[in-house]
């Protein structure tokens, strides 16, 4: 089972790993995982799951996008590809790789609202550069430029820009799971 997988099943979730429309059928919630957004992006084309993902989320379905899965649900792309396509489910803008490149992975310690603090692994992670008003921020970070949030939520819509599933801690999905 993936990391997202194993995690969601500790905190009491039913798991299935979606790999075609059919599966979206019946779900409570759906994480979008990190990765590489544009690959990712061209799965979910093939596969047939962007219209159903898309229709799902305008119905209500909950999901989480965290990383490359965050850079999926954002209204804006910053040095994105220039065909790169987006569910544009949360009214952020996030740049790729806006913490850095792959040299610039880090680790450091994230204080959730409601949570209190968790490790945060960030991995070529997306910066969120500007959000609406609207977005409930749960999480922010300061990495020498000011506070941005790393963890948001805007109604059935939630976003990560770190890696929540590769510790131990389990707080994360289970704030999203309790939600459900
Ligand atoms: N940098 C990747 C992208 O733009 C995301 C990295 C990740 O998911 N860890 O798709």
């Amino acid at each position: 089972m993936s990391e997202h997988g194993q995690m969601l099943s500790d905190v009491g979730a039913d798991v299935v790993l979606v790999r075609s429309v059919e599966q979206l059928t019946g779900l409570d919630g759906l994480v979008l995982p990190g990765g590489e957004s544009t690959a990712i992006a061209h799965l979910l084309e093939t596969s047939g799951l962007r219209p159903a993902i898309d229709r799902s989320i305008a119905d209500g379905l909950s999901v989480f996008g965290t990383c490359a899965g965050l850079i999926l649900l954002s209204s804006k792309i910053l040095d994105g590809r220039s065909d790169q396509w987006s569910f544009s489910a949360l009214p952020v803008s996030v740049r790729r790789n806006g913490y850095g490149r792959q040299i610039a992975s880090f680790e450091t310690t994230v204080a959730v609202q409601g949570v209190g603090e968790v490790p945060g692994v960030f991995i070529r992670a997306p910066k969120i550069e500007a959000w609406s008003q609207e977005i409930e921020v749960l999480a922010e970070h300061d990495h020498g430029d000011g506070e941005h949030p790393v963890l948001v939520r805007y109604e059935n819509v939630w976003g990560c820009s770190f890696h929540p599933e590769l510790t131990g801690d389990r707080r994360v999905h289970g704030l999203f799971v309790d939600s459900l």
